[in-house]
């Protein structure tokens, strides 16, 4: 095996970016794209929205990486092809995503959503000042990103507690787990932050059951990924009055489209998938090192588990 390296992605112009930064940062690995003569050769490739023909096109490969924290845009086939798959970890991104839930909670803490409201129709209101610990804020997924969301949170004085498939025991952090444990945590629930990776078990989890066992004017952020959401159930959520609002970063279809009711739904922010990238310069030190452990010792880091798709 050599220090062949397949980039594939959906946009040319990022495949070109993040040729060029492997061979100032990394010149020993090789990257090819798939047009290249020898990109059959390649035994691992770096991917962001491959398709699910890629294993057809280049039947050497033995690896395959994501440039990003999820791994959902490889898609079925490829998640159950039985290739290992690596996934990006970034403390900068997780400060990122940090930093963006914040803005979230200071909106529902100190009312800037409703504050811009009324400036849009030249109105003075008030509003009491709550402290932090006063909104109840759950996370949903508590792995890289949503450990350090949820700790960052209850630094920040929130009543923060956590949700994840397997048990938790994080300080200052109430971590429920399982079907039960979500229904007894949604209760208590003012702020909610979906921070799950989207897979079978997962995929339209934010959906009208969910926002009806959160006590009236609760507000989603949606960090995750656009297909745990069921977008008519949180229409209709925040239109009968049940829920106050949302933030949500990703969408099924992403750009969202122009005629997208989410667009011109009260009381919705949208953001066009900014909450938090990983770096340019992690992405590229953490892929060469899986590729050279790859190739010297078979050995990779920040494997995703083949049997959750996660
Ligand atoms: P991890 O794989 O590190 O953590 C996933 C967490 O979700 C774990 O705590 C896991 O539980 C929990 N989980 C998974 N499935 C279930 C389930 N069925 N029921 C309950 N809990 C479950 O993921 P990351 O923290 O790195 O990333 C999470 C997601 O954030 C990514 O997959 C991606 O979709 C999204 N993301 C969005 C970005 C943006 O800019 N909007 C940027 C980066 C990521 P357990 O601990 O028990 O395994």
């Amino acid at each position: 095996m050599s220090n062949d390296l397949l980039l594939v992605t959906n946009n040319e112009k990022y495949s070109a970016k993040l040729k060029a930064a492997f061979l100032s940062r990394r010149p020993e690995i090789n990257v090819l794209l798939a047009d290249d003569s020898g990109a059959e050769r390649a035994t691992m490739a770096l991917c962001w929205h491959p398709g699910k023909d890629l294993l057809t096109r280049f039947p050497n490969l033995q690896c395959l990486h994501s440039v990003a924290a999820g791994v959902d845009h490889f898609g079925a086939e490829l998640l159950t092809s039985g290739l290992p798959i690596c996934r990006v970890v970034d403390d900068h991104q997780k400060q990122g995503m940090l930093e963006y839930v914040l803005w979230g909670a200071l909106t529902v803490q100190r009312n800037f959503d409703k504050i811009s409201a009324n400036q849009k129709e030249s109105k003075w209101q008030g509003f009491r000042q709550r402290p932090a610990s006063d909104v109840r804020i759950s996370v949903l997924g508590l792995g890289e990103l949503g450990q350090f969301v949820a700790r960052g949170l209850a630094q920040f004085g929130y009543s923060v507690s956590g949700w994840s498939r397997s048990p938790k025991n994080l300080d200052g952090i109430h971590c429920y787990q399982g079907p039960e444990g979500l229904t007894e945590q949604l209760k208590e629930t003012e702020l909610l932050v979906n921070l799950l990776p989207l897979s079978p078990a997962t995929k339209g989890i934010l959906n009208k059951d969910l926002f009806n066992k959160m006590p009236e004017g609760g507000y989603l952020i949606n960090v995750g990924r656009g297909g745990h959401l069921i977008p008519g159930d949180l229409i209709d959520a925040i239109d009968s009055g049940h829920l106050r609002g949302a933030l949500l970063d990703v969408f099924d279809q992403e750009p969202l489209p122009a005629k997208d009711p989410l667009w011109t739904t009260k009381g919705v922010t949208i953001t066009p998938h900014l909450a938090s990238d990983a770096s340019l310069p992690t992405i590229i030190e953490q892929v060469a090192d899986n590729v050279l452990s790859f190739v010297s010792k078979g050995e990779l880091t920040n494997q995703i588990d083949l049997i959750n798709g996660y």
